[in-house]
């Protein structure tokens, strides 16, 4: 990886003089045709360019460029280089790290810790360099973060809405900070001398994300709420705050909203349930270095962009792995000689076989809902099979009623009835069935066409119910 930017002047030397004389030594097309050769001035150009009204409707001129086969491009690994280096080694480029990726060593407890695991917590505190180190495409998000804040305050206050941007918030119970992104000013009550304003947390996120408030945030700002209520550095601004405002920006500009805002109010309880659990972070975790149980599972999302995740998950072995049974497979393998010829065969049954199911797809329906309209229940094939309508059966289970006859206590053996549930319940407590059979609606499916026997009824289709469940 190079720190300073050197191209090798050579390659890309060499590769220009290479396409010079390649070009050169390409024939050219000639025009040989005999005749007048087709003079064209400035003039002419433009009229093909812009032609007249009554010459666009004999004929359309017009000029484009089409794309080359090929085009004269190297990948620049340097610059590259270059690059992804100033995202890992920012100092010495010039460039401080990133704010968002903060110092590795925890020194005391963050508001946004709310969305954090305590075991991840308790390593950034007492075991911050089992940590992985950033990858560059999460480096490039916290770069791209940043930026996002930067704009969206920029926007803010040259639309003269942003009041003061960024501050610190902090708690003496629990002890922990926070950092909001901005205040925008409501109102001004000259008579008190107090000014009234929305504090701002902005978050950049997923397409899919910024429609609905993650908990998370959610929890975060009922914090700020609490921290602002108590926050001396306002107080003595005299500035007051009335709501929480989460600004949401799609990070990839999927979405057709790009932005997602959303005014936060106070919500009291949830405050004491959050202001609890950042107690027992600060009394446990880092008070008593309480390392607790996994409370996601090592697949989980939070467990796979977890920093800690090898060291967290070190001392749990991977669950063993049974390999499936290949002996078959491999007594039966191919001679090597006719795998070329059965790649190609393989390939163009599979295409087959996928438009022979584009066939099926279209043809059912119609030959289906023949049969509904004139309400035939089977068309015969041949001496021996028909075509007959079939509909799956699935159980809804009226759950109030169920807890209502049986009681809370067996209701919760049986907690989302199913068929097998309900029939160890019966057998385990003399239960009365009839009561379950009370509490059964049998919803049909949308009809779908079966292959029968016709003659001895023994049907090629098994009769399939499912377990739905309904209050
Ligand atoms: S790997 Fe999972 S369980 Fe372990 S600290 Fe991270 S989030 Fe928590």
């Amino acid at each position: 990886m190079s720190t300073k930017y050197k191209r090798d002047p050579d390659s890309t030397k060499i590769l220009r003089e290479k396409n010079i004389e390649a070009e050169a030594a390409k024939p050219r097309e000639v025009d040989k045709s005999p005749g007048v050769r087709l003079e064209i001035n400035a003039e002419d150009i433009r009229k093909r360019l812009f032609p007249e009204p009554a010459l666009i409707k004999r004929k359309i001129n017009y000029m484009v460029l089409r794309d080359q086969e090929k085009l004269l491009v190297e990948w620049d690994s340097d610059l590259y280089d270059l690059i992804v280096d100033t995202y890992i080694n920012p100092s010495k480029h010039g460039r401080g790290a990133l704010h968002a990726t903060g110092d590795k060593k925890k020194k005391n407890l963050y508001m946004s810790d709310v969305s954090k695991c305590p075991r991840e917590i308790f390593y950034a505190f007492f075991e911050p360099e089992t940590a992985r180190d950033y990858t560059f495409k999460g480096l490039c998000f916290f770069g791209d973060g940043n930026m996002h804040h930067e704009d969206i305050q920029s926007r803010l206050k040259t639309a003269r809405l942003a009041r003061n941007p960024e501050g610190y918030l902090e708690l003496d119970d629990p002890h922990c900070t926070g950092y909001y992104d901005d205040l925008i000013h409501i109102k001004y009550d000259e008579k008190a001398g107090i000014e009234y304003c929305d504090m701002v947390e902005i978050k950049t996120k997923m397409p899919s994300a910024i429609d609905n408030v993650k908990q998370s945030d959610y929890d975060q700002a009922q914090l700020y709420h609490y921290a602002a209520q108590h926050s001396k550095r306002l107080k003595s601004k005299n500035i007051k705050i009335q709501n929480i405002v989460l600004i949401y920006k799609d990070r990839s500009l999927m979405s057709n909203k790009i932005f997602g805002t959303f005014r936060v109010q106070p919500d009291p309880d949830r405050c004491v349930d959050v202001l609890n659990y950042f107690r027992w972070l600060e009394k446990m975790v880092v008070g008593e270095k309480f390392l607790c149980a996994h409370p996601y599972e090592r697949k989980s999302t939070k467990c796979q962009y977890c920093k800690f995740v090898e060291h967290c998950w070190a001392k749990i072995a991977l669950p063993p792995v049974k390999l499936a049974d290949v002996d078959t497979l491999i007594a039966g393998a191919a001679d090597a000689e006719l795998v070329d010829s059965l790649a190609q065969k393989l390939r163009e049954l599979i295409t087959l076989e996928k438009d022979i199911s584009k066939e099926i797809k279209t043809l059912t329906p119609a030959f289906l809902g023949y049969m509904l309209s004139k309400k035939l229940v089977d068309i015969a094939i041949n001496e021996t099979e028909k075509f007959t309508v079939r509909h799956k059966n699935t159980t809804e289970w009226n759950r109030d009623f169920l807890k209502q006859k049986i009681g809370e206590k067996y209701y919760s053996f049986i907690s989302t009835p199913n068929a097998a549930l309900i029939k160890d319940l019966i057998k385990r407590f003399d239960a009365d069935a009839s009561v379950f059979e009370q509490a059964k609606t049998i919803k049909q499916s949308k009809p779908f066409l079966a292959i029968t026997k016709i003659n001895n009824s023994v049907e090629t289709e098994e009769k399939e119910e499912e377990e739905t469940n309904a209050d």
